[in-house]
């Protein structure tokens, strides 16, 4: 990084190739600045359009990723490095799946809903508006830098928000998000891409978004909220992860073990769900790991060793960064001296991003590579005989993303899903939740908070209004001044008589025909 007028200047370069891609520029605090005054303008005009009308703009948005996708896919894979199979299935068809899904599920989620009036509210009515909270900021991580930045910005849009997105400093896609919105003159304005780091981040926020959608490490998503809490900015929280697979004695193995591969392997294990432990039943423990190995030793990666020749024609695509290779090979050396074995893989080829696929035994709680977030194409297995330790094992983790269970007996998998202390559970398959939209993805523990996607998600970008309407009349209510000696007893009374119970009607009409009375009469 280099500086140029004391705003940073960042070479991107293909992690693959090593070759320059393009530099580029932080933005400044006027740039910053403007774009939220933008934001504000915008906003106005957002909220007054229906949810179908914005529905419309992310179609177009939508046609243009079906036509362009090719070009879209190598745009993604020059800076991550990247399988094109892996660019295509969990970056494009993600985002159109999401789209496709809300088109129809946004109007009906958003529109107004008559709800339920209490008896002693008799005569009123009860509502609730969904409506925009503002301007939203959405700040990404570099391992899925298209999809994290344009699902909760359509989310955020369709609620009637203007948005700023961040992309990570690792993986801007420069101009992309922009070439994207430009088919939609709305779209193009009411979502704003800002580049640059951490710092860019802490600019933003010092702007006051009225919400923050942040997707990110667990240190990066303490300090944001940390710093949102000063003026009170809600804040959703999706962290990392530390993903156990919970494997049984009845599966079929050869079904399970490929599941188990991809769910470890997916995006060259860059992904906050992809499987990080695996627990297996001991009598099937020694069959297990040989077929996963053999299976293993067959993967075609992008490490150069094993015949890559392009993202094309690979199963698993590089790492994208040199740090993240570096945090595999620390917890790799933290196992081995811990005692761990290497069945497979291991080693990366000297200073490259190639991470050949790592198969690892003899592991148990007291290394890192069980207790750390690795994000890297390892998969540590480790033996457990009974279902409480299983589930005891998975839930041994600070970590709370997503996990999987993997057994023929489907009501053990769903006893075992509730004991989870995760956000998302998949039986007999890995991330499987993330592949439907009506399903809300997110973490507890120090995976974080909130909901991304289904109702849960769409909501969470609204401001909740809660509306009761009464009629203009004469009538005082019982409950305003003066409060009287005898209105106390005929609401204690009332109270007896509707929520004992054993509800008194016949006592509660009495009762609320006189309170109503006194109303109508009583004035200071
Ligand atoms: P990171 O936390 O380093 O950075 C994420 C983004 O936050 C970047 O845009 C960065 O510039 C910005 N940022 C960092 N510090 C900031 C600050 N103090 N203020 C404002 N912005 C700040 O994470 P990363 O390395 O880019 O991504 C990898 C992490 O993301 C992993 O832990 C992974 O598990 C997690 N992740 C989680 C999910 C999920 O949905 N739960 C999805 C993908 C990735």
């Amino acid at each position: 990084m280099t500086a140029t007028e004391n705003i940073p200047m960042r070479t991107i370069s293909n992690p693959i190739t090593e070759k320059k891609l393009y530099e580029i520029n932080d933005a400044d605090p006027e740039t910053i600045k403007n774009s939220f005054a933008k934001a504000k303008k915008i906003q106005a005009a957002i909220r007054n359009l229906s949810v179908k009308e914005r529905v419309n703009e992310i179609l177009k948005i939508n046609d243009y990723l079906i036509e362009h996708r090719e070009n879209i896919l190598t745009r993604i894979i020059e800076e991550t490095g990247k399988s094109r199979f892996d660019a295509l299935s969990s970056e494009l068809f993600e985002i159109c799946d999401v789209i496709d899904y809300f088109k129809g599920a946004a109007p009906k989620i958003l529109e107004t809903k008559n709800v339920h009036t209490p008896i002693v509210l008799m005569g009123k009515k009860s509502k609730i508006f969904f409506e925009p909270l503002g301007t939203v900021l959405v700040i990404t991580p570099w391992n899925y830098p298209l999809y994290q930045a344009l699902v909760p910005s359509f989310l955020a849009f369709l609620s009637g928000n203007a948005v700023i997105v961040k992309p990570s400093e690792v993986t801007p896609l420069k101009g992309l998000i922009e070439e994207i919105l430009e088919k939609s003159s709305f779209l193009k304005d009411a979502i704003q891409v800002v580049y640059g780091g951490k710092e860019t981040g802490k600019m933003l926020i010092e702007n006051r978004p009225d919400k923050i959608h942040f997707t990110g490490s667990v240190g990066s998503g303490k300090k944001i909220m940390e710093q949102a809490s000063q003026n009170l900015i809600p804040v959703d929280l999706e962290l990392g992860g530390k993903d156990a697979a919970l494997i049984f004695d009845d599966v079929n193995i050869e079904r399970t073990a490929n599941g188990i591969m991809w769910g470890a392997f997916t995006n060259c294990g860059q992904s906050c769900t992809s499987i990080e432990r695996v627990y297996v039943q001991e009598k099937i423990y020694d069959d297990f790991v040989k077929f996963l190995s053999e299976k293993i030793s067959k993967l075609n990666s992008s490490s150069e060793k094993r015949n890559y020749k392009s993202p094309e024609d690979c199963d698993i695509g590089s790492m994208t960064t040199e740090f993240q290779s570096k945090t595999i090979e620390s917890h790799l050396q933290d196992a081995v001296l811990k005692g761990a074995k290497v069945i497979f893989g291991g080693k990366r080829e000297d200073g490259k991003m190639h991470f050949p696929p790592t198969l690892l035994t003899h592991v148990n709680h007291e290394m890192k590579i069980m207790t750390d977030e690795t994000f890297g194409p390892v998969l540590p297995v480790m033996k457990f005989k009974t279902e409480e330790e299983g589930v005891a094992l998975a839930n041994d983790s600070i970590y709370g993303l997503s996990a999987s269970v993997w057994s023929k007996d489907l009501n053990r998998a769903e006893r075992v899903a509730h004991r989870l202390e995760v956000g998302n559970v998949s039986i007999n398959s890995h991330m499987l939740t993330e592949a439907n939209p009506a399903l809300p993805f997110g973490g507890v523990k120090q995976s974080g908070f909130g909901r991304l996607k289904s109702d849960h998600g769409l909501l969470s970008f609204c401001n909740i209004k809660s509306i009761i309407i009464d009629v203009q009349g004469k009538k005082i209510e019982p409950h305003w001044y003066p409060q009287t000696p005898t209105k106390y007893k005929m609401l204690s009374d009332l109270m007896v008589a509707l929520f004992s119970r054993s509800k008194n009607w016949v006592r509660f009409a009495l009762i609320g025909l006189k309170l109503d009375n006194i109303g109508t009469k009583e004035k200071i």
